[in-house]
């Protein structure tokens, strides 16, 4: 049973020998894996709990409920808007699916570069990662109108690209996926390894935000939770006693919670080290219907301009993207009646994105109330590779048979057709023309290594400087990854706890 903290008000107290902090793809994995060695399991997670019953498919009640801050986070300048979930699942509940695999180069990256050890068990991560979120190869008759459209526009154009590979099954193509799979077949933590930690005896508990992690010197690590409300407001206190904690808050919140109970801050790197993967969307007019709100929203990827054998520090990965009104609405160009026109379109529009594997990095840390304050400036370099993918998706749109692109400058919004050519984004740059960036990617802000002076944590996660407190989500990334995150992100839970596993005697005290 997962245990709705909203219905427990006051103070408690319990005791587990693993406490393991945030249910999304690296608490989730963590806890079943754990729990399924034998150990006692308590997770903790601060968002809701949700069944495929509550997701209506309405945005105006899904993105408030499922993404943080309302789907409001963004950088302190407002530049970049971050994506991220909460609630049981975490991010995992509102994903798209597609499942890569740690590239081979940013694995030997981040041996030669961070000392990190024994690669060999990230491949067998891998695979039982791959199995229990039943990873599948997308069919043919599965890609939508537009995935095909991009297809045949990169194929038009000579770019290489691929049919991706997605942990759905019997996927009903409702296209609703931002908002929560309300039919079950997205394989998501909530439906593959939380009902595992569950069946193995771990004690889930919802509506927990935890404050707080104190060290005993030589004995057991206590973790202060706030639970909270339906509306979110402080409704009771909770403590759990653990010899072990897995801190899996993900790559915007753990830093804050290490730095607010005094831990992984020796390096100096704590918070430190983020990369966002920025991407740019290009939204785009077909002259035939699409209604590419339908059906599974990226299916296909264009891999032509990223090629880490060569070079492993930067590329860009295009993606087609749609999605229901409102989110396809923040995407588009202009305001009032302009915004309009470009909307009225919505059954023939579908877009492009491209995704950047950013060397550019920037740091969070506790602002006014705790929240976090997230500081991040796009190099120049990056913002030139950027733009190069921008123009690229212009190109493959048209190809695809896009009538026109709507370049999302929102000082200068910039309709190109065909005839246009891409060199008007030039001109707009040279103004200094600003564009919305978006990530769903953040990671790195407490990078794994084996120098404890560049590093948090050691190449299975514990922190250099306390023993006992593991970290296991996209925080650890020593790097910029270059591929979508989530596989990599689970096989770190399912790594981090195997070695928690058999290290335990030791552990335990
Ligand atoms: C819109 C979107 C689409 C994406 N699409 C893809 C995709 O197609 N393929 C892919 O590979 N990746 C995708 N991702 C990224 C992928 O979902 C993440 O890589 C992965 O979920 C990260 O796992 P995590 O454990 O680091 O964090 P999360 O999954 O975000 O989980 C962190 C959890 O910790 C909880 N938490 C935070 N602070 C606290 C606290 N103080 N106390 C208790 N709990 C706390 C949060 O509520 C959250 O549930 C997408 C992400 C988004 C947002």
């Amino acid at each position: 049973m997962i245990e709705a903290g909203r219905d427990h008000p006051g103070t408690r107290a319990l005791r587990s020998e693993v406490c393991v902090i945030g249910s999304g793809a690296g608490g989730a994995v963590a806890a079943a894996v754990l729990a399924e060695g034998g150990r006692d399991v308590v997770l903790l997670e601060q968002g809701g709990h949700y069944t495929a019953a509550d997701f209506n498919q309405r945005e105006d009640s899904m993105i408030p409920l499922l993404f943080e801050d309302a789907g409001m986070r963004a950088t302190e300048d407002g530049s970049i808007v971050i994506l991220q979930g909460r609630g049981i699942g975490g991010s995992t509940t509102h994903n798209l699916c597609y499942c890569f695999r740690t590239p081979e180069p940013i694995l030997r990256r981040w041996e030669q570069e961070h000392g990190v050890r024994d690669l060999a068990s990230f491949e067998e991560s891998f695979e039982r990662v791959e199995a229990g979120l039943h990873v599948q190869q997308i069919q043919e008759e599965e890609l939508n109108a537009l995935n095909v459209a991009i297809r045949r526009g990169a194929e038009h154009l000579g770019y290489h690209g691929l049919v991706a590979r997605h942990n759905r099954v019997g996927c009903v193509r409702s296209g609703f996926c931002l908002l929560g799979c309300a039919y079950d077949v997205k394989k998501s933590m909530r439906v593959t390894y939380i009902p595992r930690a569950n069946n193995a005896g771990a004690r889930i508990l919802a509506d927990c935000r935890v404050d707080r992690i104190e060290v005993h010197p030589g004995g057991h690590r206590l973790v202060h939770a706030t639970v909270l409300d339906r509306a979110g407001r402080p409704h009771g206190e909770l403590t759990v006693e653990a010899a072990v904690v897995v801190c899996s808050a993900g790559a915007i919140m753990s830093p804050l919670l290490l730095a607010a109970s005094g831990l992984g801050g020796a390096s100096g790197q704590l918070g430190r080290n983020l990369h966002l993967h920025p991407s740019i969307i290009a939204p785009a007019v077909f002259q035939e219907p699409l209604h590419a709100y339908y059906g599974i929203p990226q299916a296909y990827y264009i891999d032509e301009f990223i090629d880490l054998e060569r070079d492993p520090r930067s590329g860009i990965i295009l993606m087609p993207i749609s999605g229901p009104p409102f989110l396809t609405a923040t995407n588009l160009p202009g305001f009032g009646r302009k915004h309009f026109e470009h909307l009225r379109h919505l059954s023939h529009m579908g877009g492009l994105l491209a995704l950047l594997h950013d060397q550019s990095s920037g740091e969070v840390e506790a602002g006014r109330g705790g929240r976090p304050r997230i500081r991040y400036r796009l190099e120049p370099d990056d913002r030139r590779r950027l733009i190069e993918g921008l123009k690229h998706c212009v190109e493959v749109l048209w190809a695809a048979g896009a009538e026109r692109v709507l370049v999302p400058y929102h000082d200068e919004p910039l309709v190109l057709r065909p005839q246009d050519g891409v060199s008007e984004i030039d001109r707009v740059e040279a103004r200094g023309g600003e564009l919305t960036l978006n990530s769903t990617h953040p990671q790195s802000t407490c990078r794994m290594g084996e120098d404890r002076s560049r590093s948090v944590v050691n190449s299975y996660g514990e922190l250099h400087d306390t023993p006992a407190v593991f970290v296991a989500d996209m925080s650890v990334f020593p790097t910029s990854l270059g591929a979508p995150p989530q596989i990599t992100t689970a096989s770190l839970g399912d790594r981090t706890a195997r070695h928690v596993l058999d290290r335990w005697p030791e552990l335990r005290g």
